[in-house]
């Protein structure tokens, strides 16, 4: 399904107070099966953004287009129970929300609630406990007795067991150790790949942006600034940092960027970081 943002604009809390401009003008477009990184200081409306394409948030101004529908300020909620199901979200820290007595129930809600019969939510849910690399016995023991690298596996299996055809992955490997994080993003790229699944990652990381999406988009203060291949993206290292998106100044970016563009340029990894 592809997806696209016309004239998007979004405000929180309108009409009290608190009301906060939080999107305007956003524009752009994510072709189906491609990986997508939307990278933005904190506070730039990455979130906002996310929440309106599975209908969590619906847009104040403009129109966001999910497949064949068009979600604007006054769609029913009804027409957007057949993207919820095609739009799986892995939050930041998922794992809070796990609450099922053990990690096969917690797993099954989704799917079962969506009226995918038990044996077939309890089949996807042990298929997802291997491909997510955790031990058979997990599937019986409560979800809060395991390891916050393992909760977390079982939070993103809760979201791929609806078989979602966009994933979109807010901060996937937030307060995870390195290896944790490799292995995270690498079984990201692996569903991407195998299953041409469209994945949408929301990160701070420039280095996961330039190893693993084939678009960028960038948001600035509420808008969308640039977008294009990480190519196009990293050549514009000025405009990143009046968008405070300093570059990494590590040897495995630059090296990560050497092979995007197939040659040496130390000039990108040694901008200024600011
Ligand atoms: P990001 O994900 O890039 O950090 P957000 O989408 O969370 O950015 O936030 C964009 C803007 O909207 C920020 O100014 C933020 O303070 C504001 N905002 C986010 N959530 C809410 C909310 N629930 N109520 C009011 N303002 C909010």
């Amino acid at each position: 399904m592809d997806i696209s943002f016309q004239q998007v604009g979004y405000s929180y809390a309108v009409g009290t107070p608190f009301e906060k401009r939080a999107l305007y003008d956003v524009n752009g477009s994510i072709a189906s099966g491609s990986y997508t990184a939307i990278i933005g200081h904190t506070g730039s409306g990455k979130s906002t953004l996310l929440l309106h394409l599975n209908g969590l948030l619906k847009p104040t101004d403009g129109v966001v287009r999910v497949g064949d529908v068009n979600i604007t300020s006054h769609t029913k909620s009804k027409e957007l129970k057949t993207i919820r199901k095609q739009v799986g979200i892995v939050f930041q820290f998922p794992e809070h929300q796990l609450f099922e007595e053990t990690v096969e129930k917690d797993i099954m809600f989704g799917p079962m609630n969506f009226g995918v019969p038990a044996e077939e939510a309890r089949t996807r849910a042990h298929e997802l406990i291997k491909l997510l690399g955790l031990p058979e016995d997990v599937a019986k023991k409560s979800p809060f007795d395991l390891s916050g690298g393992q909760m977390r596996r079982v939070a993103i299996a809760g979201v791929l067991a609806f078989q979602p055809s966009i994933l979109i992955l807010d901060e996937p490997t937030a307060g995870l150790d390195p290896r944790g994080r490799k292995e995270i993003m690498e079984l990201f790229y692996t569903l991407h790949k195998e299953q041409n699944l469209t994945t949408i990652l929301v990160t701070h990381s420039m280095e996961d942006a330039a190893q693993y999406a084939d678009n960028i988009l960038v948001m600035h203060e509420g808008r969308s600034v640039l977008s294009g291949t990480p190519e196009e993206v990293f050549s514009n290292a000025d405009k990143l940092s009046e968008y405070r998106l300093g570059l990494p100044r590590t040897v495995a970016f630059q090296r990560d960027i050497e092979k995007l563009f197939g040659k040496s340029i130390g000039r990108l990894a040694l901008t200024e970081d600011q």
